[in-house]
């Protein structure tokens, strides 16, 4: 664990007295120090230090969330927002101590509008509840990033993707807009439950993916839709990677749109099938894609699988499987679990550099070679269809091995940037990708980040060291 430090050059110190407000504004019980902040000190990104925050606070409504921030802003003490820690790249941990803000009484939701297709929640809502809520009213949320646990207020902070990516986009394709608390205490609203707006700048999209380096997202408005009839997965497995990943433009083309095109190596469905004790169809071969469907009815979705399954087989299948109902939500939960599974045994890190999608087959092959020349173990797998590989490599257990990871991330970054990618597809830049950041933004559009960062938060006391430095 980090170094505790209550005060920081530039930054106040958690004292007591302000301990005291902070109880005087979210109550006794909202307040956590000592060792009960363990768990606020790291996320789910592999590898990476913990930060003990100075002190956990846990608002219970916007106007506490205004009282606490407007104290921090006159006493310059950083606060990191934080939805329920399962991001991957470090973003909600306090790296200069301070307040965590922690989001997670906030978990209202507070109305599905089932003639308006909005849904209205508090940023601490489970993304699980909120889908359960509205499927029990007979719409959909159809984004998917694969952690069900995770806030809604994280996923619009990290503009969360997933494997629905390819059919309906992000999270930022389904925010219609946001109540916002900045640093200075005042509430803001921006958008609201329409789908069109051209109304001056678009605040909404600006905090939205912003990381809580701007405001505190303390209201959320959703957009929506009818449920699909069906869902099916066709499996297709390939004798090499490269013949996999070539096949996707084909599919895509299609007439009719696939919810996703994930692809799985060998060795990532072997340490799955281990990790949650089940053999797929799929164990014996080199790599897959696996194409997820929806469609109106049995009809429709049997039609699309056989058209999407031939076309496979033109493009080098070895075989296809196909998947309805149980089958095939138990073979989207093996999906989820690769990363998990890969990630068990403490080694595996991982960059998830999103490339336009005609380049993937071109980045899979390099960022491979890459591994090999540089000497580190490395899975593959993502999101075939929208260009967001994630890449992870495995720590080689030799005295140079974080040299050669550092080496390996370096090239692929460096690799994804010269395809016309960007550093982060769907995890967000948190601090751990601070650096690659930093090294391909061209210095104007840098400039211009950290003038809009400066605009929201003079003091710079929101999730500070994020990002960028400035
Ligand atoms: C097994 C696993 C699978 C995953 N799969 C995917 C995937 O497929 N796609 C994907 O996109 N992500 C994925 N993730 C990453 C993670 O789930 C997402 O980044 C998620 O959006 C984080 O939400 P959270 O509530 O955990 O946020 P946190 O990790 O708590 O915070 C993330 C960021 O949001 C900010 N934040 C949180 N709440 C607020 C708020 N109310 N106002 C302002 N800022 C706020 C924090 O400051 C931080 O910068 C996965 C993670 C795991 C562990």
């Amino acid at each position: 664990m980090e170094a505790l430090m209550s005060s920081r050059p530039g930054y106040g110190s958690v004292s007591a007295v302000v301990l005291d407000a902070l109880r005087g504004i979210v109550g006794e019980s909202g307040v956590l120090t000592g060792d009960s902040m363990q768990d606020y000190a790291r996320d789910e990104a592999p590898n990476a230090a913990a930060f003990m925050p100075g002190v956990v606070v846990k608002p219970g409504d916007a106007s506490q969330v205004s009282r606490v921030l407007r104290l921090a802003n006159e006493s310059k003490i950083p606060v990191t927002p934080r939805g329920a820690g399962t991001g991957l790249s470090g973003a909600a941990v306090p790296i200069l101590g301070g307040i965590v803000l922690s989001m997670e009484r906030m978990n209202r939701i507070l109305e599905v509008d089932e003639n308006n297709f909005t849904a209205t929640v508090e940023p601490g809502v489970i993304l699980r509840d909120l889908c359960q809520a509205v499927e029990s009213k007979g719409l959909y949320y159809p984004v998917y990033p694969g952690e069900m646990t995770a806030t809604l207020g994280g996923n619009v902070a990290t503009n969360a993707g997933g494997m629905r990516a390819v059919k309906y986009g992000v999270t930022r394709n389904f925010v219609l807009g946001l109540e916002a608390a900045l640093p200075s205490g005042e509430i803001i609203e921006t958008g609201g439950q329409y789908i069109k707006c051209s109304s001056a700048y678009d605040l909404t999209q600006l905090i939205t993916g912003s990381e809580g380096t701007l405001a505190v997202v303390t209201r959320i408005v959703l957009r929506l839709m009818p449920p699909p009839g069906q869902r099916s997965v066709v499996l297709a497995p390939f004798d090499s990677l490269e013949k996999a990943i070539d096949a996707v433009p084909h599919i895509l083309r299609q007439r009719v749109l696939p919810m996703g095109i994930e692809f799985l190596e060998r060795d990532g469905v072997h340490v799955t099938e281990e990790f949650v004790g089940k053999e797929t169809p799929i164990h014996q071969y080199e790599a897959s894609l696996m194409i997820i469907i929806e469609a109106e009815n049995e009809g429709e979705a049997t039609r699309i699988c056989s058209d999407v399954g031939e076309l496979c087989l033109e493009r080098g299948a070895i075989d296809v499987f196909v998947a309805n109902g149980e089958r095939a939500a138990e073979l989207l939960a093996f999906r989820e679990k690769v990363w998990p599974a890969i990630a068990q045994g403490g080694r595996a890190d991982m960059a998830d550099v999103v490339v336009p999608r005609k380049h993937i087959a071109e980045f899979v092959r390099k960022a491979r070679q890459a591994s090999r020349d540089v000497g580190v173990g490395v899975f593959l797998l993502g999101h075939a269809g929208d260009g967001n590989v994630h890449i992870s490599p495995i720590l080689p257990d030799v005295p140079d091995g974080a040299a050669r990871m550092a080496d390996f991330f370096h090239r692929v970054y460096e690799l994804g940037i010269s395809m016309g990618g960007a550093v982060s597809g769907e995890h967000g830049i948190g601090y751990l990708k601070k650096p690659y950041l930093e090294s391909v933004l061209a210095p104007a559009k840098l400039d211009l980040m950290k003038r809009i960062k400066l605009a929201f938060d003079p003091n710079n006391i929101m999730n500070p060291g994020k990002i960028f430095d400035i």
